[in-house]
């Protein structure tokens, strides 16, 4: 552990920031930000940096807290540029897109993330009253999805003129939770994520040993975690993967679109033909060969496949979606992100900056 010369309250943040960034239940790559108020500076998590490197690097920004809520409250475009506090500011660090949203909460610590549990929650439909029985006791509210960033900010806003929240849900996002100390904040967050644990669905078997002989050589691979592979093998995910976008990241680092192996072609592997797995190979050679290759494939009843070179920060964000949809019920059908939202988010100049960070 380095001596990053932070104020101690921000050391204690740093410190639960690394340990909430190591739980890829709670957070997946550079996903999620944390921050505290310390007098009128706001220290907030950089852009594009992992929670989980919190005592290893440099990684909170800070800004001047009442200027950022009075460029918020004037409307301005970029409330938060003109407020960092360059001289304190560690080089390089841009402060998260969230920002306005942890200066707009009263309290001092604040912690969102991207719990899958509270995800699996917030993508279903009339879900209102479970969290209103499984939260009781906690000042709570909901807000539908809006994108990151300032309409977020704003819809939050609109929220907090007429109730207090502690703990927030966020609509197709995830969990904001705000305490006055760092203990309370890890806390309460511990609190919601046990009281909003989901039943897991029991996985399906991939097919490994068939994955390892159609990839060979196409310039595609066993996903880094095994968990990936539910994506594939269950008939309800793989639906559910192919219908859109279920939350932000999962389509800011891979795409509003899923690359699915043809049904046949995946269907003819029972034969455990030779010629039927090398037409698959070919047709993997062919989709990696491609300007844009996909991130990874799923192979319907088998299993996944992802590129070669794919990033760390993509490969979470895999993971992520397969413990999502392991957390879905049966029924109802989850709710997507709108097609133009999903398009626009995997187009999003603001996000691009946090992807070349990923690893
Ligand atoms: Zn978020």
């Amino acid at each position: 552990m380095t001596d990053l010369a932070y104020p101690p309250v921000v050391q204690a943040l740093a410190e639960a920031s690394q340990r909430i960034g190591n739980d890829p239940l709670l957070i997946q790559a550079a996903g999620g930000n944390t921050s505290v108020k310390d007098g009128d500076t706001l220290w907030v998590k950089g852009s594009g940096l992992w929670l989980r490197d919190a005592l290893t690097r440099p990684l909170f920004a800070p800004v001047a807290l009442s200027q950022v809520r009075a460029r918020v409250a004037a409307n301005e475009v970029d409330p938060v540029g003109p407020a960092l506090l360059s001289t304190l500011a560690p080089p390089g660090l841009r402060p998260s897109i969230e920002t306005t949203l942890h200066a707009l909460m009263p309290h001092r610590i604040v912690l969102h993330v991207h719990a899958v549990d509270v995800i699996a929650w917030a993508v279903l439909p009339d879900v209102q009253a479970h969290l209103a029985a499984a939260l009781e006791g906690l000042d709570w509210g909901w807000v539908d999805y809006e994108r990151p960033g300032l309409p977020l900010t704003r819809v939050v806003a609109a929220l907090m003129q007429t109730t207090a929240v502690d703990v927030l849900l966020m609509g197709n996002h995830g969990l904001v939770v705000g305490a006055d100390t760092v203990a309370a904040a890890e806390q309460v967050l511990q609190a919601v994520i046990d009281r909003l644990r989901r039943p897991v669905r029991a996985a399906l078997e991939a097919d490994v040993s068939t994955l390892v002989r159609i990839a060979h050589d196409t310039g595609w691979q066993l996903p880094a975690n095994a968990r990936c592979h539910a994506v594939a093998t269950d008939p309800l995910n793989l639906a559910r993967a192919r219908r859109g976008g279920l939350y932000p990241d999962h389509v800011v680092f891979l795409g509003h679109e899923l690359t699915v192996a043809p049904e046949a072609m995946a269907a003819s592997l029972d034969a455990q033909d030779a010629a039927n797995e090398a037409a698959l190979s070919t047709w993997l050679r062919l989709q990696r060969a491609l300007t844009n290759p996909p991130p990874y494939i799923a192979v319907p009843g088998r299993g996944v496949l992802t590129r070669d070179d794919l990033p760390e920060a993509a490969h979470e964000m895999l993971v992520c979606l397969a413990d999502v949809l392991q957390r879905l019920p049966d029924s109802p059908e989850p709710l997507y992100l709108p097609a133009e939202e999903a398009l626009g988010l995997a187009n999003w100049e603001a996000e691009k900056f946090r992807k070349t960070l990923s690893r």
